[in-house]
């Protein structure tokens, strides 16, 4: 049966065959310094982050944002991109749909309105 850390105010799970959860178990005490390390080492340079090095692309349409996005997924996939990464090309790529389809509906319009005006012509 699962319990609940017993130290004040924690609402952590407790580990299991411990009284506290992970963050406050006295047994994990070198192993949240390891991962402190570790995450330490990481983040300082979200770039580390990436372990192949990527060109910078051109995107102008939705296909390459598609080809990106397929792209991503598989370096976080095969474990070569990090997760904070591949979450903020999600995010960016995400507004940048919205922009071009912002774009070319204007483009649209403008088109549409050049041919009313010249038959009004
Ligand atoms: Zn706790």
């Amino acid at each position: 049966m699962s319990k609940k850390c017993i130290k004040n105010n924690c609402k952590a799970w407790a580990l299991v065959g411990d009284d506290y959860c992970f963050s406050h178990s006295p047994q994990m005490a070198e192993k949240r310094q390891q991962a402190r390390q570790k995450g330490g080492i990481v983040g300082k340079n979200p770039h580390d982050r990436i372990k192949i090095n990527l060109e910078p692309i051109v995107i102008e349409h939705g296909s390459d944002i598609k080809k990106m996005l397929v792209e991503t997924i598989n370096l976080v996939r095969i474990g070569q991109m990090d997760i904070k990464v591949a979450n903020c090309i999600g995010n960016l790529s995400n507004i940048l749909v919205k922009v071009i389809e912002i774009t070319e509906i204007e483009e649209k319009v403008e088109q549409i309105e050049e041919k009313i005006l010249k038959k009004n012509e």
